[in-house]
């Protein structure tokens, strides 16, 4: 039998997990296999495969996690005319069924039967997978496999920044500067906005944002002060968007002092369940008596053609995302330390051999 290596969830959590040898993907008509390059580890997705399950209420067990992924096309599909082997490519994840009220009304976005590689179909946490082709976006000569792995996170940020619908002459602030707010940040600062500000914690981290000429912020976790008196001086009128990505309730409560009447908040990430919020009626009301708009985004469909283009144009350079690699033997030592290490980022693994070599 012809096999190899992955990371084989049999069911949730980690001792239901392991790296294996497993059957070689079948590649269907309309599919095409991937020989994986490099799988970026989904901090949240992952912890998730990793202990309670779920991957949100997507995933079904037994499957081969990791949903970002980049590498070789290595076999083609009888129906496939436009890709060959060796193509250098990446690939949206998300499986709309097609099928439901939402995907027969031209919003795939919001099916009902919503499926992703990697959750509920084999995904990139493995030497080879098969894919359907018409999801397989090719790569340019310029975007290494560990760049092109970011493409779903980019291709998840294009979607608030599209349904942020920044106008001319707005003020906009980005919230939290993990993986998503940098690139937000950076999607940005190329929009109509007058202003776009990062707000972060992380001094470095704003610091690489400033050298690809975006306005940043620092932020003191302890003491909100510090970035509202700057705000206070900036934006006197207040500002028209607010994008947090921080998922941290204080945080947010202490920006939407600055969001004008009529403005609109985009939340792209999601808060612990855990958190104690004090009244969400007074949230609501506030935003009901200054006319705001709230807009939940929480994935995409269809983006992967556009965040290629920004990252392979340079206006959302990934270059410095990708903080430490692995071999996938190394899988669980390597989100063992995306969850404690400050310093990571994005974590990516290397299923076949360092592409770097
Ligand atoms: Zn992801
Ligand atoms: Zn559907």
């Amino acid at each position: 039998m012809h096999t190899m290596k992955a990371l084989w969830h049999e069911a949730a959590g980690r001792s239901n997990a392991s790296i294996k040898m497993v059957p070689y993907p079948t590649c269907g008509d309309d599919e095409v296999i991937i020989k994986i390059m490099a799988c970026g580890i989904c901090k949240w997705a992952e912890i998730s495969h990793d202990t309670v399950g779920g991957g949100g209420t997507l995933a079904k067990y037994p499957v081969i996690t990791g949903h970002e992924f980049a590498g070789y096309v290595e076999e083609v599909g009888k129906l496939v005319t436009d890709l060959k082997a060796g193509d250098r490519v990446t690939a949206d994840n998300a499986i709309p069924c097609g099928n439901c009220w939402y995907c027969k009304n031209g919003k795939p976005l919001l099916c009902e039967n919503f499926g992703s590689y990697g959750h509920n179909k084999n995904g990139g946490f493995a030497q080879y997978m098969s894919i359907v082709a018409r999801n397989v976006v090719k790569l340019p000569e310029d975007l290494t496999f560990d760049q092109a792995s970011l493409a779903e996170p980019v291709a998840c940020a294009v979607e608030a920044f599209k349904r942020a619908d920044i106008q001319p002459g707005e003020n906009v602030l980005i919230s939290g500067m993990g993986p998503h707010g940098l690139i937000l940040a950076q999607l940005c600062s190329h929009s109509n906005a007058l202003h776009s500000v990062a707000i972060g914690l992380v001094e470095s981290r704003l610091k690489t944002l400033e050298s690809y000429g975006v306005e940043t912020l620092l932020s003191d976790r302890n003491d909100t002060s510090t970035h509202e008196t700057a705000l206070t001086k900036m934006f006197p009128n207040g500002v028209d968007c607010i994008i947090d990505t921080s998922g941290a309730w204080p945080m947010v409560q202490s920006l939407m002092k600055f969001l004008k009447k009529g403005g609109r908040f985009v939340q792209y990430g999601s808060y612990h369940s855990q958190i104690k919020m004090e009244s969400p009626a007074q949230f609501l009301n506030d935003l009901h008596f200054k006319n705001q708009t709230y807009v939940g985004v929480s994935c995409q469909v269809n983006n992967f053609p556009l965040a290629v283009e920004y990252m392979a144009t340079g206006k959302c350079n990934v270059s410095t995302l990708v903080t430490h690699t692995f071999d996938l033997d190394n899988y669980f030592e390597a989100l063992d330390l995306n969850k404690t290490d400050k310093s990571a980022l994005k974590v990516v693994i290397h299923p076949t051999g360092d592409p770097n070599k």
